[in-house]
């Protein structure tokens, strides 16, 4: 993600860290995320994989992430009745059950039939916690090649005595883009998460808290639209199935070509969050390498387009990094080029959160209010985000390399073909 990448900063999230990673079947991947209960009415080819498969085929198939639609053809498909699936929906969304054996609402038979046939539900452990002082808490889930993903949960009090609980979740492990103040991107990159791997980390913050989460954001790691197809299964399961709403969801983006039109057409009451960084495309290509092939200009005419195709506000992150793009006139510079677009903006500053070998500097609280001060004074909206979790490595990648210093691999495990990582979902 990218616009992530600030919001990483800030909020928070994640990164993992490989590990070893199994040796897996391309197409038998393929099989898994392609599944679709409707499209697979044979039940012998559920329970009779061939040989050569059957071992991946316990890796593919996974309950999390389907609708409820798709979970009673499923129960229909074992021979069962369909209301069988409004349970199996029930157990998994609602009771949150991470166990097929533990949905004790279904007969042992069925149960058994659908362990059998390599189903799970998809839940992977927590490998590690950490709590800040603030009561922000950062989790590394180690998913089932052993790569460890970050996933961070925020808790903030509203004025109504409730809590407020965001999940920033990642959607890759790693990130290709190498934003230059980002622990994510210095980390590497190693495959794009599944949408279960995305929903998951949502109900892993949601056990922790033992609280409901409020909104999502996707600005952990990874760069969410250049992994747009399982962002968006993920963002559907998590509005109708998670019940979390639309306007409750945020995807950030650092900018890659085209993606921002093609989430346009999806007309989401999502917000989109776009990580600028900087008012000018000189100064921003020094901080995020990847706008050499995205110049302002085009995602500024494309974040018009998503307002007026969407009616939703784009929101722009700014990192404030001490001495590279704080100063007053910086400000100036960026409330021409917003007015020069149009309406319908709204900045969020966030002060740059250190982490560790970065050459740059937290900005004095002076410079990030008058930076603040010349926006408003031309009428633009901002705000500027507290930084949260900064006693727990709550940027983005922080934790992660904290835990795994050569990124993404161990070096006692497989190192998985460029072939496995590709194939993700
Ligand atoms: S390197 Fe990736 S994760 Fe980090 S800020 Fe850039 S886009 Fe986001």
């Amino acid at each position: 993600m990218i616009a992530a990448s600030m919001a990483v900063l800030q909020l928070a999230c994640p990164v993992p860290l490989a590990r070893a990673v199994r040796t897996r079947s391309i197409s038998v991947n393929t099989v898994v995320s392609a599944y679709s209960p409707r499209h697979s009415s044979n039940l012998s080819t559920l329970t009779t994989p061939s040989p050569s498969r059957a071992s991946h085929a316990a890796d593919s198939r996974v309950l999390l992430g389907l609708s409820e639609a798709d979970l009673q053809q499923l129960a229909l498909d074992f021979g069962q009745q369909k209301y069988r699936g409004k349970q199996l929906h029930h157990l998994i969304y609602q009771r949150k059950v991470k166990d097929i054996q533990d949905f004790s609402h279904l007969p042992q038979a069925f149960r058994n039939e659908l362990q059998n046939a390599g189903w799970r539900v998809g839940r992977s452990p927590v490998y590690q916690s950490v709590t800040a002082a603030d009561g922000t808490v950062k989790l590394l889930i180690k998913l089932e090649d052993n790569r460890l993903i970050e996933t961070v949960g925020i808790p903030v009090p509203d004025d109504k005595g409730s809590m407020r609980l965001t999940a920033c979740v990642s959607s890759q492990v790693g990130c290709p883009l190498r934003c230059s103040f980002c622990a994510t991107g210095k980390g590497g990159f190693s495959r794009n998460l599944c949408p279960h791997e995305i929903v998951e980390q949502v109900l892993a913050i949601e056990e922790v808290f033992k609280h409901r989460v409020t909104n999502v954001v996707f600005m952990g790691m990874g760069e969410p639209m250049l992994n747009l197809k399982s962002v968006l299964e993920a963002h559907r399961c998590l509005n109708k199935d998670v019940q979390i709403g639309q306007r409750m969801i945020t995807i950030s983006t650092v900018g890659v070509p085209n993606t921002i039109k093609k989430l346009a057409t999806h007309k989401l009451q999502s917000t989109l969050a776009v990580s600028l960084h900087a008012p000018n495309q000189k100064l921003r290509e020094t901080i995020v390498p990847s706008a050499k092939s995205y110049p302002l200009e085009a995602i500024m005419k494309d974040c018009r387009d998503y307002f007026r195709e969407t009616s939703r506000r784009v929101s722009f992150e700014y990192a404030l990094l001490a001495g590279v793009n704080d100063a007053v006139e910086l400000a100036k510079e960026l409330a021409e080029l917003l007015h020069e677009w149009g309406g319908g903006y709204h900045v969020n500053l966030i002060p740059f959160n250190p982490i560790e070998g970065s050459e740059y500097q937290r900005p004095y609280k002076k410079a990030v209010m008058a930076f603040a001060a010349a926006l408003e004074s031309r009428k633009i909206t901002v705000s500027v985000r507290q930084t949260r979790g900064l006693d727990a490595n709550a940027a983005c990648g922080q934790l992660r390399n904290k835990f795994q210093k050569s990124p993404l691999l161990s070096e006692s495990e497989n190192v998985p073909s460029q072939s496995d990582i590709a194939v993700a979902c």
